[in-house]
């Protein structure tokens, strides 16, 4: 199993691979907190703050939103008590400047965990895409639906589709990960490929099929726990 020196975990994929819905699931699964760099700029612009005002534009585009703030943002998050026991990075770093922005800053990770998936498919998933925009909880119209049509399940109150999962958003943001991001797991897949005892394991697996089916996937991974395997089965 994942030990208790193995719960620094960051999930890196590209959007529609159901990236926060697994994230949540390991969250729950070792009792560690789930930072979702996405989730916590969407609650910025709900509340209107300034951060939020200045990132508005950049999300609903399905643009980047610079990287200081996001890093602030990541930095102020780590620091508080519940994250001191591990936590599950879900969007973030997602360029370079962050990923090294993290290593100076001295955050060690466990476990880099980079999610696959072909475009056709992300634009299937995504368009169908249903939210609970106060709990994160995500539904698909097709895939997994809701009990009741355009309702939470836990609370009953209504799902929105966000801004940039429109179709043109869409393509900027795969466009905007296959440029920006996939030189970042590049990036961490060469750190753990030359064994240097302080690069986190890097593991790469297929995001199709059902969640349960990824999840099993995952937890799989992480229970072989152990770098040797964790860089074959990642192997390209
Ligand atoms: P997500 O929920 O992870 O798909 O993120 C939604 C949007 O938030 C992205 O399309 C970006 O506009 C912004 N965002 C989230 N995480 C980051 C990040 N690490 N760096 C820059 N922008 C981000």
């Amino acid at each position: 199993m994942v030990s208790e020196r193995d719960r620094r975990i960051v999930l890196i994929a590209p959007p529609g691979a159901g990236k926060s819905t697994q994230a949540t699931r390991l969250a729950e699964q070792f009792g560690i907190p789930w930072i979702s760099t996405g989730e916590l700029l969407r609650a910025a612009v709900r509340e209107g703050t300034p951060l939020g005002q200045s990132a508005r534009a950049y999300m609903e585009r399905g643009e980047m939103v610079p990287d200081d703030v996001v890093i602030a943002l990541v930095q102020e998050r780590l620091a508080s008590a519940d994250c001191q026991n591990g936590f599950i990075l879900d969007g973030f770093p997602r360029t370079r400047a962050q990923a090294e922005a993290l290593r100076a800053a001295g955050v060690n990770l466990d476990y880099v965990i980079e999610l696959e998936l072909d475009d056709a498919e992300a634009v299937l998933r995504l368009s169908g895409r249903r939210v609970h925009p106060a709990s994160g909880r995500t539904y698909h119209v097709v895939f997994h639906p809701p009990k009741v049509a355009g309702k939470d399940d836990i609370t009953g109150e209504d799902l929105v589709q966000r801004a940039d999962d429109t179709e043109e958003a869409v393509r900027t943001r795969l466009e905007v990960y296959r440029r920006q991001t996939e030189p970042v797991v590049a990036w961490y897949r060469e750190w753990a490929a030359r064994k240097d005892p302080n690069a986190p394991r890097y593991v790469r697996i297929s995001a199709s099929g059902t969640p349960e089916e990824v999840s099993a996937r995952l937890i799989g991974l992480l229970s072989a726990n152990s770098s040797e395997s964790a860089v074959g089965a990642a192997g390209r």
